[in-house]
Formats: structure tokens, C-alpha cells, sequence
């Protein structure tokens, strides 16, 4: 995968076909349109993420917690130079903001085949009969729909070419795509999702109202760590310091508790897991303070829209007895939110003697988290 991404919120347009504030500012559950697609590029690994508005709209009318905002040009072009102009990244995602609901996985489908000189965009084949009526005209005539396809967004370029593009085309243009193609330069496409329509007609909005407040309302992710017990290191469970002769062993602070719970978080958000976010192959993690990671993750989950409801947790664990230390493990986690909401649930299982676990050799932790949008 290459590095050094941005993703450009196209949402300058003024947007009004469906009257009143235009849409891509609009509540879509608790969020305006657009930051729905600022989360879905954070879960596919874009930090940089670029939202060009209306001047009128400039900050402080925008929450501009690590999103870039920009002010749009008098044409959709005009807005993409700006964006384009507004970061270093090598390659660029271009969105339409009135597209809430485009997935991580299509984002990273468009990102993996983008090269330099290849951009890349998401197709949807016409499916309907198609006909063609010409304004005033009262006659039509079919069209072969062989071959017809629908143009969808995020669309994948090198940032500097796509830049050298547009500035040599019109203005006028309806997508990147378009002046890409004259140029000459190489275009090719994955296949676009259903759901990543775009929000124009008042049905779409609706439909778009369903979407946001049924589908996937609530969502839960599986968390699962392990490590071994050894003399002379610290016992650290969800952030609290444990007395006892037997520490876990690992690259960070080894506490297995904030371990599952981060990739139980992770998993039901769709990020990935800790592993790859914080490396153990990462001198910066040698001892790290897991709580702050789980911190970190929270803050993750958030940027994605994700705020968490619930998480249930199993630590298994023979020595040292760790009973009276749940209450204050408990209390611990629950400071990471701080809104006087309970959150957490913590079991604590004996070995019974068998296995690793049981014979005081390692601990290991299972957790399962709950999501909703926020
Ligand atoms: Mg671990």
C-alpha cells in the first residue's frame, strides 16, 4: 500500500436541489452528510483528510478537529485545485460529499490500483433500460445500455499529475475523470458499491435517513490477548498497577486487559487491530503506557464516528488473585469516557489449575465491545 494519502471532501457545491441548507451540511443521524465519508477514510488508513466548503462557511462555522478545511472555487474544478494545493500527500482520493456511505474497503480497493499515471475510479454497471429524451421533445429512443456504466467517487490520482490536469482543462468539468481522459492518461476502474449513491433527490435523502439510523446502528468487535507471567516485571491490568511477585512480559506495559479491549474497539469500528497500529517492530512502544493507547484508540474510534456503549470482559487468571482489584480496574477504564455512563463489565476467571493459565504461567483476556454512531 502506498503512504502518504489524502482524501478530499468535495462539499463547495451549493448543494440546494433538495431546498434549504444544502445537503451535504445536513444531520444524517447525528453527523452532517459529510463526515460520514471523513470516517470511512480514516477506517481505511487516511489521516489527511481535506473539506473543501462555500467561503460562508469557512471556520469557525466548521468543526475543524483534524479535518483540513478549505475554501471551495466557483466550480468543482476550482475546489479540487484548492484541496489539491492544500497538502503534501503523494495520492489523493477525490469524494463527493454528498456520498455518505462509501465504504473502507472501496476506498482501499481504489487506493491499491492507483500509479502515476493510472487513476482509478469506482463504475456501477446501468442495470435499468435506458432511454434518452431530449428537452422539449416529446419522442425518445432507447440506448443500448451494453457497456453503460455509472461513475462513482472516491476517485484515485497522483496527486501533482491529477494537479497538472486540471489546470490545463476546462473548468466545466462533472468529475476528475473527464479532463484525466482527455489528457490521454490511463484510466481504469473497480467495481462501485450500491450504497455509495449520491444524496440529490428528496427519495435519496430518505433513503439515506433509513440507511443512517437503521442498518448498522450498533456494531461489536472481539478482542482476545495473551501473555506470559514472569519475576520482575510490573503486573498492569486495565491501567492499574497490581501488587504481586509475577508481572506480564511484553514490548509495552504487556497489559493484557487494555490489549483486548483496544482490538475489541478496533474490530467493531473496522480499524485495524493494535498490532499493526502500534507495532511491536516500534522502539516508540518499548514500555508503553497501554491505557493511553486504549485512550488512543477511543479518540480513533470517535474521528470514525463511533462512540462505545458497552464492553464485556473476561480476564482468565490463577495468580495473583485478582478479585479485589476489580472494582478499581473498573473505575479506571470507566475515567477514559468520564460522562457518568457505566460501560464496563469485568470477569475474573480462575485456571483451575490446567493449562498455561492455570499452572501461572500467562494470563489471557477475551473482551467484546459495542459501537454506535456518535
Ligand atoms: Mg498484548
Amino acid at each position: 500500500m502506498k503512504n502518504s494519502w489524502a482524501f478530499l471532501i468535495m462539499a463547495a457545491g451549493s448543494g440546494q436541489r433538495l431546498g434549504g441548507q444544502p445537503k451535504q451540511f445536513r444531520l444524517l443521524g447525528k453527523r452532517p452528510v459529510w463526515q460520514w465519508a471523513a470516517g470511512a477514510a480514516r477506517a481505511s488508513g487516511i489521516d489527511d483528510v481535506i473539506l473543501t466548503v462555500p467561503p460562508e462557511r469557512l471556520p469557525p462555522d466548521i468543526p475543524s478537529d483534524r479535518v483540513t478545511v478549505i475554501r471551495g472555487g466557483e466550480t468543482r474544478s476550482l475546489s479540487v485545485r484548492n484541496a489539491l494545493r492544500g497538502t503534501d500527500a503523494s495520492w489523493v482520493l477525490v469524494h463527493d460529499a454528498a456520498r455518505p456511505f462509501v465504504s473502507p474497503d472501496l476506498c482501499r480497493s481504489v487506493m491499491s490500483a492507483v500509479t502515476e499515471c493510472r487513476g482509478v475510479i469506482p463504475l456501477l454497471p446501468v442495470v435499468d433500460a435506458a432511454k434518452r429524451i431530449r428537452e422539449g421533445e416529446s419522442v425518445m429512443s432507447s440506448v443500448d445500455r451494453d457497456g453503460l456504466m455509472m461513475t462513482q467517487t472516491p476517485q484515485g490520482f497522483h496527486r501533482e499529475s491529477l494537479l497538472d490536469v486540471l489546470e490545463s482543462s476546462s473548468p466545466l468539468v462533472r468529475d476528475e475523470a473527464e479532463p484525466w481522459l482527455a489528457s490521454g492518461r490511463e484510466l481504469t476502474w473497480v467495481l462501485g458499491e450500491t450504497e455509495n449513491f449520491k444524496i440529490t433527490t428528496e427519495g435519496e435523502w430518505s433513503m439515506a435517513q433509513k440507511l443512517a439510523t437503521t442498518g448498522a446502528t450498533v456494531r461489536t468487535g472481539v478482542g482476545f490477548d495473551v501473555h506470559p507471567l514472569v519475576p520482575d516485571r510490573p503486573l498492569i491490568l486495565g491501567g492499574v498497577s497490581i501488587p504481586s511477585p509475577l508481572g506480564l512480559d511484553g514490548h509495552s506495559d504487556a497489559d493484557v486487559i487494555c490489549h483486548a479491549l483496544s482490538d475489541a474497539a478496533l474490530g467493531a469500528a473496522g480499524l485495524p487491530d493494535i498490532g499493526r497500529l502500534y507495532p511491536a517492530s516500534d522502539e516508540t512502544y518499548r514500555g508503553a503506557d497501554s491505557y493511553e493507547l486504549l485512550r488512543d484508540v477511543i479518540n480513533r474510534l470517535r474521528n470514525c464516528g463511533w462512540g462505545v456503549i458497552w464492553a464485556d470482559i473476561v480476564l482468565h487468571a490463577q495468580i495473583p488473585r485478582i478479585g479485589d482489584g476489580v472494582e478499581d480496574i473498573v473505575n479506571k477504564l470507566e475515567c477514559l469516557w468520564n460522562d457518568g455512563r457505566r460501560r464496563i463489565n469485568l470477569k475474573v476467571k480462575s485456571g483451575e489449575g490446567i493449562g498455561p493459565v492455570g499452572q501461572g504461567e500467562a494470563m489471557t483476556c477475551y473482551a467484546v465491545v459495542t459501537v454506535t454512531p456518535c
